[in-house]
């Protein structure tokens, strides 16, 4: 089983042909309202992958807790874990440009609610992995990485948005899944290059993390454990529309092909494939393909 501990947000996506500048007003082609956050992104994406997924999380008492409930539920995710704060839903307010970018702004609501005690101790004790990112408090992942230290349950943390990580809480991860920005701002490396990826991914190992994970957009990924080999997985050459939500998907796809007994090589080659649909579409869960289409994907 795989928990997911995070974010729940409302995405309010809007469209434009370059950003705008600073002191700058541009029109946008409208909004769009999706269900995103990058907990519920990848909880989605583990569903949709084939694993079996309970999210752990916080909405707020809102027209947007509703939808975002049921975005879950409808792709096979769990919900009777997440809890109700007072005060507004989380929203992130994201542009996409032309070239296929994006820039988001969040405002945290009831993420930044979610406490250590919000984690029921069931929950942890059932999983075999839990997932993590940072748009919930650091106390509560700090707290459930030792809790499932204790469950023996493997923690996959994705330091998103990045912030550094105190020295004595790596040893807890099992799986450090990083972007370029993310990579880089934690090592002190700069991250352009699969050679930069394993220098900085060497570094966040000898921190403590079991194994770590870079991924490198468009350029594909990067995983590293201990002393063997780096594996390097090409991205698949797809047009991109909307990068949102493509480390969600990754991560999701991966840890769901891990729950079903994948080898690595596998996992990270069918995260690729999961990754690769969902950029060639809008939004965040909304773009996130089924097993089904990840693997019609890979048999082309
Ligand atoms: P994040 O969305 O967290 O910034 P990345 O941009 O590194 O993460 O993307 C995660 C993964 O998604 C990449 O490792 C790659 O497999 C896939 N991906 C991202 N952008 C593209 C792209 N333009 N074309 C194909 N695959 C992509």
């Amino acid at each position: 089983r795989i928990i997911v501990a995070g974010s729940i947000n409302m995405d309010l996506v809007n469209h434009v042909k370059e950003f705008p500048k600073p002191g700058e007003t541009i029109h946008g082609r409208g909004v769009d309202y999706l269900p995103g956050g990058k907990g519920a992104n990848q909880a989605v994406a583990a569903s949709l992958a084939g694993g079996d997924v309970t999210m752990i999380g916080a909405v707020g008492e809102d027209s947007f807790a509703e939808p975002l409930l049921s975005s879950l539920s409808e792709r096979g995710v769990a919900t009777g874990s997440v809890v109700r704060k007072p005060g507004t839903s989380g929203l992130a307010f994201i542009t996409v440009s032309d070239a296929g970018e994006n820039q988001i702004i969040l405002s945290e609501g009831s993420n930044g609610k979610l406490r250590p005690e919000d984690v029921p101790a069931k929950q942890l004790a059932d999983a075999d992995v839990i997932v993590l990112q940072n748009e919930i408090p650091w106390e509560t992942n700090l707290h459930v990485m030792q809790a499932s230290r204790s469950e023996r349950a493997k923690v996959v943390y994705n330091p998103a948005p990045v912030r550094q990580i105190p020295a004595d809480a790596y040893p807890l991860i099992d799986l450090l899944v990083v972007n370029e920005t993310e990579a880089a701002g934690l090592s002190g490396i700069e991250v352009a290059s699969q050679q930069d990826a394993a220098r900085a991914g060497r570094e966040l190992l000898s921190r403590g993390a079991r194994s770590v994970l870079v991924t490198l957009g468009a350029k594909g990924s990067l995983y590293l454990e201990g002393d063997g080999q780096p594996i390097f997985t090409p991205s698949f050459r797809v047009r991109a529309v909307d990068t949102t939500a493509a480390g969600d998907t990754f991560i999701g796809a991966f840890v769901a092909a891990g729950a079903q007994g994948l080898d690595t090589p596998a996992a990270l080659r069918f995260a690729t494939a999961a990754s690769a649909i969902a950029v060639t579409r809008e939004g965040a869960q909304a773009s996130i393909p089924t097993r089904r289409e990840i693997e019609s994907f890979l048999a082309e």
